[in-house]
């Protein structure tokens, strides 16, 4: 996985995160290959979907993400920290206790938790969902295109590991598709990143016929 980019990180581990989410809640799914071809067919579309319903959730579930302490309202940090990207709508909120807040500091969420020493598995569902479209989002083209860091070298590798053997072959085999693809259709050096950039913009700058009107305005931090 050394020639893996970020862009293909972020494919992969959505693929793998829809995949997980479902057999994880019904044992029945785990041996076939349906649900994983179905979720590296999806990944790229859903990671530039919005997040509305997971924002819900994790707005209510009123939990540390890291330790479980109970969380007041509004109360939490930055999925991706501001001082990377002055996106401070509700689609960025994490909920975490002061201490835990404190200790994540400028990383951003997958990049703390796995230096954390936490597993992949760990990090709540509608998290995960959340973290990895804003990454996709707000991330320049040109470094989608640059090799993925450790952490989600790391975090792969840790979804990797949850996957049946018979699985194995068939993971390996989208996951190097998923790199051809990429590379062949071009789809995230043009139109894709561009696109999502504007969406990125409107979304900073306003001009989105009011879209975030329906995001709640994070306090403070
Ligand atoms: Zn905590």
């Amino acid at each position: 996985m050394s020639d893996l980019s970020l862009m293909h990180a972020l494919i992969a581990l959505r693929a793998w995160s829809q995949w997980y989410y479902v057999v994880s809640m019904n044992s029945k799914y785990l041996p076939g290959c349906r649900i994983l071809r179905v979720a590296f067919e999806t990944a790229l579309k859903s990671l530039q979907s919005e997040s509305r319903k997971a924002v819900i959730r994790l707005i209510a579930y009123r939990k540390c993400l890291m330790c479980g302490a109970d969380v007041g309202l509004g109360q939490g940090d930055h999925v991706i920290p501001i001082s990377k990207v002055p996106y401070h709508c509700a689609e960025n909120y994490a909920p975490l206790c002061k201490r835990c807040n404190a200790s994540k500091g400028a990383k951003d969420l997958l990049e703390w938790w796995i230096g954390k020493g936490k597993c992949i598995t760990e990090l709540h569902p509608d998290a995960l969902t959340v973290y990895l479209r804003l990454k996709f989002r707000f991330t320049p083209p040109e470094e989608l295109h640059l090799p993925a860091p450790e952490y989600f070298k790391i975090a792969l590798q840790q979804a990797e590991s949850t996957l049946p053997t018979n699985l194995l072959g068939f993971w390996r085999e989208n996951l190097k598709k998923v790199i051809y693809d990429v590379l062949r259709t071009d789809a995230c050096s043009k139109s894709l990143p561009s696109s999502m950039l504007a969406v990125s913009h409107r979304s900073l700058y306003g001009g989105d016929g009011g879209r975030e009107d329906d995001h709640p305005h994070l306090a403070g931090h």
